[in-house]
């Protein structure tokens, strides 16, 4: 069964047909300013991600990955939405950004050594 998704205003909207995994929070700190806090993320084949309407969406390579990912955002409403890098064969999708219920379960956290000062990874 396909997931939907799409940013605050709607300018970007995509569906998954295919597997999703479950949900990986990152803290680290380039996600943090990206995502205004953690970077929360499904990921599915590429191929299995369809952007039925992308004429906002915009790109970004990431400024301090040495693998040369780029995210994706909505340039209306600013939504961060993708992350992806060469070589893989996934995507990852922002699990806030799909529409209830997802059926998906939080089940790791990854960089909480970098976590910003005003919280606690898994509090
Ligand atoms: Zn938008
Ligand atoms: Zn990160």
């Amino acid at each position: 069964m396909a997931v939907t998704g799409r940013c605050l205003c709607g300018a970007v909207r995509f569906e998954v047909d295919g597997p999703l995994r479950d949900v990986v929070v990152c803290h680290c700190g380039e996600c943090r300013r990206w995502a205004g806090h953690v970077w929360a993320s499904t990921s599915a084949p590429r191929d299995a991600l369809l952007v039925s309407e992308q004429s906002a969406l915009r790109w970004i390579d990431s400024p301090e990955s040495e693998t040369h990912a780029r995210r994706g955002f909505c340039s209306d409403c600013g939504s961060s939405l993708f992350w992806e890098a060469p070589g893989r064969d996934t995507i990852s999708i922002a699990a806030g950004a799909l529409d209830p219920p997802t059926g998906l379960r939080t089940t790791r956290e990854i960089y909480t050594e970098f976590a910003g000062d005003y919280y606690r990874p898994g509090g």
